[in-house]
């Protein structure tokens, strides 16, 4: 007998990323389709870093992070957001921002579930939709200064809406998202059973003096919202995969 394994995911082929960065290197092309940065990480945390393995911190750490990093994420966030974080309940610690999003999804999405994105979005939103049984509702970001239309949200939500995913500032157009855009997305779900997942990974790569729209600072939208971060990104070590997701008592516990 010969087992066949079908997919369960056969509309996903080789990633983007994949793709253009084979073709950069094949062809000595500067790599602009991957967070590959060409400066190295601060010094001082490599050295932290190395201190810490060889003082032997180098076995299971809690499951949701180590307390005193959990506390630092809560003070960061605090400090940056103006909000509010009980590290113990609200910060989870997880292998990059990928674990993060896969979490948050199969953590809310039941079968049937609508799942609003923005297209062009991050490529790992679909396959955690489609494996917990959701289904993606595409709507497009509005050219050339690749806004929400909050309109057409308004006009596509509906009960079976479970989840809406956002990402500023964005890959890949690096439109980021104003408090007014916050304001439009808590209106049209203050009456609903809808969650946020804010992927915030670029929260410290913001232009032009601006500052970046995180949902931590809207208390309406933070009551229901996991927002995630990465270390990866912030750090520019995105080998590292260390990553986190901030959400409210009863979301993080699910989570
Ligand atoms: N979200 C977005 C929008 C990203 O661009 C990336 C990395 N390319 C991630 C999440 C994943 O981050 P991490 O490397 O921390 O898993």
């Amino acid at each position: 007998m010969t087992n066949a394994l079908t997919s369960k995911l056969p509309n996903v082929t080789t990633t983007i990323f994949t793709v253009m960065s084979q073709l950069a290197a094949e062809h000595g092309a500067i790599n602009l389709s991957q967070g590959f940065p060409d400066f190295s990480a601060p010094a001082e945390l490599m050295d932290l870093v190395a201190e810490h393995m060889r003082a032997g911190r180098n076995q299971y750490a809690p499951m949701t992070g180590v307390p005193l990093l959990r506390q630092r994420i809560a003070e960061k966030t605090t400090a940056l957001y103006k909000a509010a974080i009980d590290a113990d309940a609200e910060v989870t610690v997880t292998s990059g921002a990928t674990e993060a999003l896969f979490a948050a999804i199969t953590a809310v999405v039941r079968a049937g579930d609508e799942v609003m994105i923005f297209d062009p979005a991050y490529d790992s939103y679909v396959p955690a939709i489609e494996l917990s049984g959701g289904i993606p509702l595409r709507l497009k970001l509005r050219a050339p200064d690749y806004c929400i239309d909050w309109n057409e949200v308004a006009a596509r939500i509906s009960d079976r809406t479970r989840l809406i995913i956002i990402n500023s500032p964005h890959n890949p157009t690096g439109a980021t998202l104003e408090a007014h855009d916050l304001e439009h997305l808590a209106g049209i779900i203050r009456d609903r059973n809808v969650f946020v997942l804010a992927d915030e990974v670029y929260e410290h790569i913001v232009f032009d003096g601006r500052s970046h729209q995180s949902v931590l600072r809207h208390p309406e939208l933070r009551e229901r919202s996991f927002v995630i971060s990465s270390f990866g990104k912030t750090y520019h070590v995105t080998g590292w995969k260390v990553g986190y997701c901030v959400a409210p008592r009863a979301l993080s516990a699910e989570f």
